[in-house]
């Protein structure tokens, strides 16, 4: 065995709510924590940085956030991530890895909420991949493949695969069924799958019974769903599936 397989990975997710605050939950944000490497996010929705903080984490040590399409509660937490990283004196660079368009987008969305903050001087570098579907990038140690996600958001949206520490994790993002998302999961330690209703046809979103339609196909380890409406909130415990909750920490 090397290391690898011994190797561990944190999972919190800091929130694991819709867009809307349903349950009360805050929007996507989940922290990965590599043992040995610093953490990354796999989204980082408007409330990330609230949710960070309940959860005892130091923002500033986010080495990367992974951005899986930029919807408001998806990436609208980076400007204040960003300028919470100014203030508090972060010095290590800061790196966004989204679909193209990301750069553009960040950009408005800091200068919209903080006017002048996209151009302000900073002690530290952010620095933005854009990821096209198909295609792979690499940042703070982890590997990120792209799928084409079925969710308009006024760029591409994706599904993401994850390589960090010999683990892999799988997100769906927000998406209708694709068959992508068949590869997305293959194999992985962990999916973390959208489920926004139970079975009302939602377009452009994930629901329960696309995943129980399409079980047999999704072939990762384990699954865990997020991104609920209160239709789903209000099943818990009515399905086999294990299911997020702001707070969630498990370790894959
Ligand atoms: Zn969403
Ligand atoms: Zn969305």
């Amino acid at each position: 065995m090397g290391s690898a397989d011994r190797a561990t990975v944190s999972v919190t997710f800091a929130g694991s709510g819709d867009a809307f605050g349903s349950g009360g939950r805050l929007q996507a944000c989940i922290h990965l924590r590599p043992d040995g490497a610093p953490p990354v996010l796999l989204d980082c929705g408007a409330t990330s940085l609230a949710a960070l903080k309940r959860c005892g984490f130091d923002p500033s040590e986010v080495a990367a956030v992974f951005v899986s399409h930029l919807h408001g509660d998806h990436f609208g937490g980076l400007p204040f991530l960003v300028l919470d990283g100014q203030f508090s004196g972060r010095a290590q660079p800061l790196t966004v890895v989204g679909p193209p368009g990301t750069a553009a987008r960040l950009d408005m969305a800091m200068d919209c909420l903080f006017p002048g903050s996209a151009a302000a001087a900073r002690r530290f570098a952010v620095r933005v991949t854009e990821l096209a579907p198909g295609s792979t990038a690499r940042a703070a140690g982890v590997e990120a493949a792209a799928w084409t996600a079925d969710h308009p958001s006024g760029a591409p949206a994706l599904c993401l695969r994850l390589a960090m520490a010999g683990k892999v994790i799988a997100y769906t993002g927000d998406t209708a069924w694709t068959s992508s998302l068949i590869q997305v999961a293959a194999g992985a330690d962990l999916l973390i799958a959208e489920a926004y209703y139970r079975d009302k046809a939602v377009p452009y979103h994930l629901r329960l019974a696309d995943l129980n339609t399409h079980a047999a196909e999704l072939t990762s380890r384990r699954i865990i769903l997020t991104h609920m409406s209160a239709d789903m909130l209000d099943q818990q415990g009515r399905h086999g599936y294990e299911t997020a909750s702001d707070g969630l920490s498990l370790r894959v």
